[in-house]
């Protein structure tokens, strides 16, 4: 078991999506000692995954492009990839904290030269593109990862192809003898900041994700629109390619539901009329997008979004919770049977393509944290005080935007920051 340096004044962040890397830097910049534990090999989370995102529709370069430069320049920040908590015990002021480290495979000599990637042969699921195309057994996450290192699949372990890319590469970056690691830290707060995961839409049977190849979900659309993302950026039809001119989102699609996810997921709304922009800026006046809708949560300044999306005359709005899905076998379309809530009239509407706005499920996990933890029955982490100096921050305590993600952080940071001040104050 190998120990991390850290102290009972360290503060530990779990995930390194926009929110632990906000209240790791808010805190590592006011002076406090910060470890960042990312599962995945890359920080940035579900958002570096995204198209554009509301309200300014900037690439998620340009947000997260300054919280990697705040990274790259702040030495009190330690970020280690490839790791997950396995165990947290003890008080406010003073956790043990154990977590094991996966081995990348290569090492920090690594220029992202992508020499591996040439000579590997075998291909696995690219989780990035959430499964829509498949990535080499050595692998950068995406364009824009950070760190900017290699990784290699551990199916490639002890085949010709582990052998190859170790020898293509003349920085001696790929070690094929790493293992998993163990760490151990004493840490005095922890945030945890794992965030979400998509609803699975497969559990929505009457909308038969697995069984219709044009039924896809709002993440893998975001993906879609992604210039290096499955169709270069192409808004097309899995089943065959062609360009949707018709298509149907469908809102709630597992969320405020008892039989899936009883909370509203607040993002879904805005997700689907930022969605129709994509729509609009591929094809102009060619395609149509249909909302199906219980009621718009779009709030705040956002709102105003939704007034723009409301003008456009290509973008329709039925207020129906869609009762099912059928296909239609000729073309491969699907027509849409609900009832319209407004006029109280049965439909059966056909379209091209269908996005169902999934919800966003919590990833906190169970039988990690001290007895006594408080999380809600939504999964969410609450702000309560028989949590200690452990507290959740972005969507690890609600279903939050990017902009309310970050402000979440930032008051977990500052808990967090008042917890070790606490502990300094006390040893003197
Ligand atoms: C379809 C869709 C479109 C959206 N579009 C927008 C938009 O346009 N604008 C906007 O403001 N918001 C948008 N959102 C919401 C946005 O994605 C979230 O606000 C944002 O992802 C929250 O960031 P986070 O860091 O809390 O969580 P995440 O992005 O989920 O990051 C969590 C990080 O933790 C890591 N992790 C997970 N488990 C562990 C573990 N056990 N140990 C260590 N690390 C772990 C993950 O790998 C990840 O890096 C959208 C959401 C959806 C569903």
């Amino acid at each position: 078991m190998s120990e991390v340096i850290a102290t009972n004044q360290t503060i530990l962040v779990v995930g390194g999506g926009i929110s632990g890397l906000t209240a790791a830097l808010e805190a590592a910049e006011c002076g406090k000692q910060v470890v960042l534990l990312e599962k995945s090999p890359s920080v940035g989370g579900r958002v570096s995954q995204l198209y554009k995102y509301f309200p300014k529709l900037c690439f998620p370069t340009c947000g997260l492009e300054i919280q990697l430069r705040r990274l790259r320049a702040n030495k009190n920040v330690r970020l280690i990839t490839m790791a997950e908590v396995t165990g947290i015990s003890g008080d406010e002021g003073n956790y043990e904290v154990t977590a094991k480290v996966a081995p990348r495979f290569v090492n920090e000599n690594c220029t992202a030269c992508g020499e591996c990637a040439s000579v590997v042969e075998a291909e696995f699921d690219d989780e990035f593109n959430y499964g829509l195309t498949k990535r080499k057994g050595a692998y950068l996450t995406s364009p824009m990862a950070y760190p900017q290192r290699y990784v290699l699949d551990p199916g490639i372990i002890g085949t010709a192809d582990a052998d190859k890319a170790k020898e293509v590469c003349k920085y001696g970056a790929v070690d094929l003898e790493m293992g998993e690691q163990e760490l151990k830290l004493n840490v005095g707060a922890v945030i945890w900041a794992t965030g979400w995961k998509p609803y699975d839409a497969a559990k929505i049977q009457p909308y038969g994700y697995d069984r219709f190849a044009n039924v896809v979900t709002n993440v893998e659309f975001e993906r879609m629109l992604d210039p290096f993302g499955p169709t270069g950026g192409k808004i097309q039809r899995p089943s065959d390619g062609e360009a949707p001119k018709n298509i149907a989102f469908i809102q709630c699609a597992g969320s405020r539901d008892r039989n899936h996810l009883k909370h509203c997921s607040r993002i879904c709304c805005m997700a689907s009329l930022k969605q129709t922009t994509y729509v609009r800026e591929q094809f102009g006046d060619d395609a149509k997008s249909t909302i199906y809708y219980i009621d718009i949560r779009a709030i705040d300044r956002i709102d105003d979004f939704y007034q723009k999306v409301q003008a456009d005359e290509n973008v329709s709005f039925v207020k129906s919770k869609v009762a099912n899905i059928v296909e239609n076998k000729a073309n491969g379309n699907l027509i849409l049977n609900g009832v319209d809530t407004e006029g109280y009239n049965r439909y059966a509407s056909e379209h091209d393509l269908v996005v169902l706005a999934t919800g966003m499920e919590s990833t906190v996990p169970g039988g990690v944290f001290p007895e006594g933890m408080v999380i809600n029955e939504h999964g969410f982490i609450d702000q309560d005080p028989a949590n200690g100096g452990i507290f959740g921050a972005g969507c690890s305590s609600d279903a939050l935007d990017v902009n309310r993600a970050t402000q979440n952080a930032t008051a977990a940071a500052l808990r967090a920051i008042q917890v070790v001040n606490r502990v300094a104050g006390m040893e003197g």
